[in-house]
């Protein structure tokens, strides 16, 4: 897609709501076709691929957005990636241009994300800078943009449209989001829905001389208070999406994602500073699970019927795969489902002569649950045989940990596919082929070995809270599997990442080591003993499995606290700084010089160590 190659009008907030259910019906017919005619697909060539969002800021002579990176969305050309806007107007997202086979081979990867980085840098004006930290440390503090130099197209300019100002708070700023309507027009529909302005609130990281006084600005003493959902669409991760050889495989491998992407939060955790303040968590999750949180009042209240416990961006409430090992019992969070779109599902199924099973019917009950954001008003009649318009509006407003993906359209050539939404952005290439690789062979062992590592949900929800404590990667336990065979006791252990990834004494093996296993069963590659043998020679040829290990040895690192993770760094760079007054504020000479320092990582100029 071109930057703004869709200048489609949204219907307003009361049209909206008026269609939801027109919507939502013909959202699950457009499943359903899909359904019917790739159920059966079967593909033995797979591939996988990832998303990875950035920064562009101004530091000259301070840091700011760059709201004007449509000079590089309209001239960049590259045959390693390509460029996709995002929620903000600074903000790109680069995916490789083909989706990568599954070679194993580490270097390919690091290329490509060497290239991406190499070839946006190479279009940037002068003092303009690729940032790779997950979150820019003084979003909405003084004079953190620089304007928009001209009115874009689609653009609702607050002039033109006053009536949408109103919903959106007093201080909020059309240019910051992407021009195309879709990005201001879902704030609105939130904040409309939920009645009231979006609320987050961060742990504040207490020095000898933060304030705790009840202001204006800070009304929690104790908490930074954020009140639009920029604070967490705002932020970059990193995404990983695989292919599936069949709808049963992506089940299961969503499921197992699932469990997965609650560890691989805490170990990419890059998180320190929101609102210009140093907070006392590394991980934006709960972040943005409010900053799109559009339940109303009673559906926050756990007393009222209507209650959801959760928001439209949060961890999967439902397994959803059909095998054996998902057993019932696991979903134990009680969510409402949306029981009417289910019945409807059912009904239209029989009238197809397709059969849909009890866990793929609360899987719609779920998506479905939520409400569209945003409707294009000369989309809304469509034939729902050929379009899948209606079903996508829904899913892809379902921010999940892991998402699973039916082919993107009728005539795709794309099977079905699992993406893992947890992973923090990384500063270096090197620890973005870590995350990519270290998860796709978790993914290809778990579908080749049919791991299980089934967890209850309030489990795998448990995991996500223990990881936004600060420094959560060596201090908290998280939920695993005591036995990952594929027939095994529901026996769940509480462990460190480190036993995590490398093994508890007897009772767990550790992924890394099973991953070792299962590299001289199905490869071949004695993994451990080439990489013992490379460390003492390093002319010493090795496998390209191997090779992945210089990767691994990045998070094996992190695991033992050897090296901090990126959020640890960030904080202990800001806590030493000699302009920092010791008092969680990060100002803006420290954030230029913490965003400066970033991006000499990022570029290999200089390294976490360098300024440690
Ligand atoms: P979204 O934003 O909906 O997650 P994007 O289009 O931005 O989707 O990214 C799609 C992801 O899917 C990328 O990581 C891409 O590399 C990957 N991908 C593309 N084609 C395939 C495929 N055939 N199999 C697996 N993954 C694919
Ligand atoms: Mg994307
Ligand atoms: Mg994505």
């Amino acid at each position: 897609m071109g930057y703004l190659a869709d200048t489609a009008h949204p219907l307003n907030y009361e049209q909206t709501k008026a269609l939801a259910r027109y919507i939502k019906e013909h959202g699950i017919i457009q499943f359903l076709h899909l359904y019917k005619k790739f159920k059966d697909l079967q593909q033995e060539n797979i591939f996988w691929g990832d998303e990875l969002e950035l920064h562009l800021l101004n530091i000259n002579p301070l840091p700011r957005l760059q709201l004007n990176s449509e000079y590089i969305f309209n001239s960049l050309i590259s045959d390693h990636f390509t460029l996709q806007p995002e929620y903000g107007a600074w903000m790109l997202e680069a995916v490789p241009s083909k989706p990568y086979e599954f070679t194993g081979d580490p270097e390919i990867i690091l290329q490509n994300f060497k290239a991406r980085r190499d070839t946006i840098k190479s279009y940037c004006k002068e003092g303009d800078v690729l940032f790779s930290g997950t979150v820019f440390p003084l979003l909405k503090v003084g004079d953190y943009y620089v304007p928009t130099t001209h009115e874009k197209a689609g653009n609702i300019s607050e002039e033109k449209n006053p009536k949408v100002i109103s919903p959106l708070g007093p201080n909020f700023k059309h240019e910051l989001l992407n021009p195309h309507p879709r990005y201001a027009v879902s704030c609105e529909n939130i904040r409309l829905r939920r009645g009231e302005m979006v609320k987050m609130l961060i742990p504040i990281y207490k020095d000898e001389k933060t304030s705790l006084e009840k202001t204006d600005e800070e009304p929690y003493p104790g908490f930074i208070h954020m009140d639009e959902g920029i604070f967490g669409t705002g932020n970059t991760s990193l995404q990983v999406t695989f292919g599936a050889r069949n709808l049963d495989e992506a089940r299961y491998l969503t499921d197992q994602m699932s469990v997965f992407s609650s560890i691989v939060l805490p170990l990419s955790a890059a998180c320190a500073i929101f609102k210009g303040k140093l907070a006392d968590t590394d991980v934006r999750w709960d972040l943005l699970c409010n900053s799109v949180d559009c339940r109303s009042q009673e559906e926050r209240d756990p007393s009222s019927s209507k209650y959801r416990p959760k928001s439209r961006w949060s961890s999967i409430s439902r397994y959803i795969s059909n095998r054996e090992q998902c057993k019932e019992e696991y979903n134990d969070v009680a969510i409402p489902l949306e029981k009417e779109m289910m019945k409807i599902a059912e009904e239209k199924a029989k009238e197809m002569g397709i059969e849909l099973d009890e866990r793929m019917k609360s899987h719609l009950g779920f998506l479905f649950l939520q409400d569209p954001l945003i409707i294009y008003g000369d989309k809304v009649f469509v034939d729902d045989e050929t379009n899948t318009n209606h079903f996508e509006n829904l899913q892809s407003t379902n921010w999940n940990n892991v998402r699973f993906k039916p082919p993107p359209g009728m005539d795709s050539e794309i099977g079905w596919r699992v993406e893992l939404r947890t992973i923090e952005a990384q500063l270096t290439a090197e620890e973005c082929v870590a995350f990519c690789m270290f998860s796709y062979f978790i993914a290809e062992m778990v579908v080749k070995r049919e791991y299980n590592l089934y967890l209850p949900i309030s489990k795998v929800d448990e995991n996500f809270k223990r990881a936004q404590v600060r420094n959560a990667i060596l201090t908290q336990k998280f939920w695993w599997r005591k036995d990952m065979q594929k027939e095994s006791p529901d026996e769940y252990l509480e462990m460190t990442l480190e036993e995590i990834l490398l093994g508890k004494s007897d009772s767990f093996p550790g992924l890394l080591n099973l991953f070792y296993e299962f590299c001289k069963e199905e490869y071949g590659v004695d993994i451990q003993g080439e990489w013992a043998k490379k460390k003492e020679d390093a002319g010493f040829q090795v496998n390209k499995l191997t090779e992945n290990m210089k990767y691994f040895d990045i998070l094996i690192k992190r695991v033992k606290g050897e090296v901090p993770t990126i959020a640890a760094w960030i904080r202990n760079f800001v806590l030493k700084h000699p302009k920092y007054e010791k008092d969680s504020t990060v100002n803006t000479e420290v954030a230029l010089d913490l965003i400066k320092a970033m991006t000499a990582i990022s570029d290999n100029e200089k390294t976490y160590e360098d300024f440690m």
